[in-house]
């Protein structure tokens, strides 16, 4: 069976680019999944926590984040859907893999230079422009987030593109901690005998990076401080006609697909595909019906094919977020209960495979 394990940061309301390149394939591992699948949608809430947050808005984000989770179409009795903050051993896990996860193997994680500033290619732990203010945790994110996914002993962890290079940290991690520690071939008879993390495979969707709409070469991301560069999903119609109209694109005639050469008319090209593949071929046949059609035009389009595909999602977010805090919370209670029951067993047995806790 399927163990699907993945997370998103309680950082407000997801954008079009974890909608595209993650949130809508957990959608459809839940809708189209195999019966004895397992799904486990966490709400990384430590992880957001690796850059200041202000506590108020953390807890209002988590509902924020939590609601559109159930707006998309996630449905809490299909998947497990928990903040990770409510089982311990997470950060458990976290401390033991972390005694065996090597420095130098982190210091090339990009994610980590980017969100600190630091040049992709320069040796992070020399030249951080403020060393001594860089934060473990920050710095350790790939740890915590291998913690995650080995914890349920995942199979499968649908993400975007920029989490790649993680969840290949995370397969390493995972190989050289079983080389020590698995006994694959342990009697049957001893349930508690640690066999081995499965090692998990990164699932990524077609629409893997979808790009900034004010800089088509960065990443649309939640800590852009720039608004007008990312639709959220619970944007209006007015809202997402007024980013689309505003995005930076380029002076060249014509409507053309060419990620390299015209990055932002061909990030509204994916984005209007990716809205409805049953319409279009591909982005470079919508390229072909509107090539003398002017850039207003294409936004225009662009702008309605968003709009249509995400009004019923607000307005399901609208109902999500105005139901009782007292019914959201016993719902999430019961998600983070099961979550820890999951995990204890593979827990316990860790802890025994590397001599923390005895035999039987
Ligand atoms: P931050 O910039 O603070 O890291 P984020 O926008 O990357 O925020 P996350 O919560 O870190 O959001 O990511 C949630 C999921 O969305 C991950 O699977 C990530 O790979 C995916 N994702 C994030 N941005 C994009 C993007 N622009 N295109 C495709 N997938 C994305
Ligand atoms: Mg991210």
């Amino acid at each position: 069976p399927r163990i699907i394990f993945s997370g998103i940061q309680p950082t407000g309301v997801p954008h079009l680019g974890n909608y595209l390149g993650a949130l809508r394939a957990w959608v459809k591992l839940q809708d189209e999944g195999l019966d004895d699948d397992k799904r486990f949608f966490s709400i990384v809430d430590l992880h957001a926590i690796t850059v200041p947050q202000d506590p108020h808005t953390l807890l209002r984000r988590k509902n924020e984040t939590y609601a559109s989770l159930l707006a998309i179409g996630l449905d809490p009795n299909k998947s497990l859907i928990f903040m990770q903050s409510a089982n311990p051993a997470h950060s458990e896990l976290m401390w033991l893999l972390s005694c065996h996860a090597s420095m130098g193997y982190l210091g090339r994680m990009t994610q980590w230079k980017s969100k600190a500033g630091v040049a992709d290619d320069a040796d992070p732990l020399e030249s951080a422009p403020n060393k001594p203010a860089l934060k473990l945790g920050l710095f350790s994110y790939p740890v915590l987030q291998a913690a995650d996914v080995l914890l349920y002993n995942a199979t499968h962890v649908p993400v975007g593109e920029d989490q790649a290079q993680h969840l290949e940290f995370t397969r390493e991690l995972a190989q050289s901690f079983n080389h020590i520690y698995a006994r694959p071939d342990a009697d049957p008879t001893e349930v508690e005998a640690f066999r081995g993390f499965n090692i998990p495979r990164t699932i990524l969707s077609p629409a893997k990076r979808v790009m900034s709409l004010q800089d088509p070469t960065k990443k649309m991301s939640k800590s852009d401080p720039d608004e007008r560069s990312r639709i959220l999903i619970t944007d209006t119609r007015e809202q997402i006609q007024a980013k689309i109209k505003a995005a930076l694109t380029d002076s060249t005639p014509g409507i053309s697909y060419d990620r390299e050469l015209r990055p932002g008319v061909s990030n509204l090209l994916d984005i209007m595909y990716y809205m409805d593949q049953s319409k279009y071929e591909s982005p470079m046949a919508i390229a072909r019906d509107f090539t003398n059609v002017s850039m207003r035009a294409l936004k225009e389009g662009v702008a309605t094919a968003v709009a249509d595909h995400l009004e019923p999602i607000r307005e399901r977010y609208n109902e999500q977020i105005a139901r009782s805090q007292e019914d959201v919370d016993t719902e999430r209670w019961n998600s983070g209960r099961i979550v820890g029951a999951q995990s204890d067993r593979n827990i316990q047995r860790v802890k025994q495979a590397m001599g923390l806790r005895p035999v039987g």
